[in-house]
């Protein structure tokens, strides 16, 4: 998915409502269900929520919490973020659809417990139309502290939730990885294959594993070099700056959205692209731009799903399996050789040919979730 949002200027006017000390703008955006601008001024409050299309299921996704340079920044961030969810739930089939909130902050300090708590506040308020989980700048323990005020939150360090979806994400993406391997060379097998991670956070650490004892020569990056130390026996460790530039089988983006653009392009040296991050492209046209440099893009909202589909597990009436989840997220292999097929057969991008599925599936309603959500880590569940 690009990272590039047409808003458009729609005459419509913003509807305003108050609940309590909350004040919930309706953001009339062109192609979405829902946006709120939801601000509390005892709280200092300022958060985005975005639903961005709900034909499959109710809007899931992250809270991301971050500093932003404007409203406008914040709003396109929210708006792309929560189009990526739609169709990363239509490709994974998990019956869910896409939604995405931001909590501005000016510091990191801001980031309180009454912050978090009056965002689940407001979640609460939503009563169900949008359900959150961890994001960028927002951990599965802060997510924990949201969830006091609100029971439509899902990926929690508790005994009946699902927890941090990282190695879900990190096994998607490694499944992801085998089968453009398997389209490059014929074969799914990482032996001997040249591996450049970008990023060493979370999802690179569980992923790293699976690469070394399939033995690949791995090369990895971080802007934070204190994530590098303990990985300099396994691989080899390069700037942040360089890691795009390095002679390679598979380029990982791990870190951040959008190092796949102008620059960045020129400089590639890899036979193909499969990673965690999401919206690796910077804009849409990016993915004709790989196409004519004969590089191989895995598009990553199908790539990176393995998180998506793990807490989509604790919404059944049977509760949280990581068995089901570990076989469906395996599916992931088989989503990403027919979607180079869709592509192959069609002289479109890969990227094209993802989001063409999953708007298939959607229009099909593949998946469509009709049972009534399940969520067990609250007492009462009705
Ligand atoms: P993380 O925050 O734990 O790790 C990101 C790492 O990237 C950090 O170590 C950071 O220092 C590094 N980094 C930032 N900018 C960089 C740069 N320019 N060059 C090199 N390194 C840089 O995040 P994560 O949970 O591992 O997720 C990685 C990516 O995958 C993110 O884009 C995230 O949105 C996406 N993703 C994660 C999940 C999940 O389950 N965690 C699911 C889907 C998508």
């Amino acid at each position: 998915m690009s990272t590039h949002i047409q808003k458009n200027n729609t005459k419509k006017k913003n509807n305003i409502k108050k609940y309590l000390d909350f004040t919930f703008e309706s953001l009339q955006i062109e192609g979405y269900e829902a946006v709120y601008k939801i601000t509390n001024e005892k709280t200092n409050l300022l958060a985005i929520i975005a639903m961005h299309d709900t034909t499959l299921g109710i809007a899931l996704g992250g809270t991301r919490i971050a500093k932003y340079k404007s409203f406008d920044d914040a709003l396109t961030d929210a708006l792309r973020l929560s189009k990526g969810m739609t169709y990363k739930a239509a490709m994974s089939e998990v019956g869910l659809g896409g939604g995405k909130s931001v909590i501005v902050i000016k510091d990191n300090k801001d980031k309180t417990e009454k912050l978090l708590k009056s965002f689940g506040e407001a979640v609460a308020i939503l009563d169900g139309k949008y359900i959150c989980s961890e994001d960028m700048g927002c951990t599965p323990k802060e997510v924990m502290i949201i969830h006091e005020k609100t029971k439509y939150v899902v990926g929690l360090p508790h005994e009946k939730s699902s927890g941090n979806p990282s190695k879900f994400t990190a096994w998607g993406v490694f499944k992801g990885i085998l089968a453009t391997l398997k389209k490059l060379y014929g074969a799914a097998s990482i032996k001997g294959k040249t591996i450049a991670i970008q990023g060493m956070g979370s999802v690179a650490h569980y992923l790293i594993e699976h690469l070394f004892w399939q033995g690949a020569d791995i090369i990895i990056s971080d802007i934070d070099e204190t994530k590098l130390k303990k990985f300099s026996n396994v691989a080899k460790i390069v700037k942040a700056e360089d890691i795009h530039k390095q002679e390679c089988d598979i380029f990982v983006p791990a870190a951040i959205g959008g190092t796949i653009n102008d620059e960045t392009i020129k400089d590639l040296k890899c036979k193909a692209i499969c990673g965690a991050a999401n919206n690796q492209l910077l804009e849409d046209r990016h993915a004709q731009v790989l196409k004519d440099k004969n590089i191989l893009y895995a598009p990553d909202f199908v790539v990176n799903a393995g998180g998506l589909i793990n807490v989509s597990f604790e919404l059944d009436k049977e509760g949280y399996s990581p068995i089901k989840s570990r076989n469906k997220i395996d599916n992931i292999y088989t989503s990403i050789l027919e979607i180079f097929k869709i592509a192959d057969q069609n002289d479109i991008t890969t990227n094209e040919a993802a989001i063409k599925l999953a708007q298939f599936k959607m229009k099909s309603g593949i998946g469509r979730r009709t049972d009534k959500l399940y969520f067990h880590h609250t007492k009462e569940n009705d």
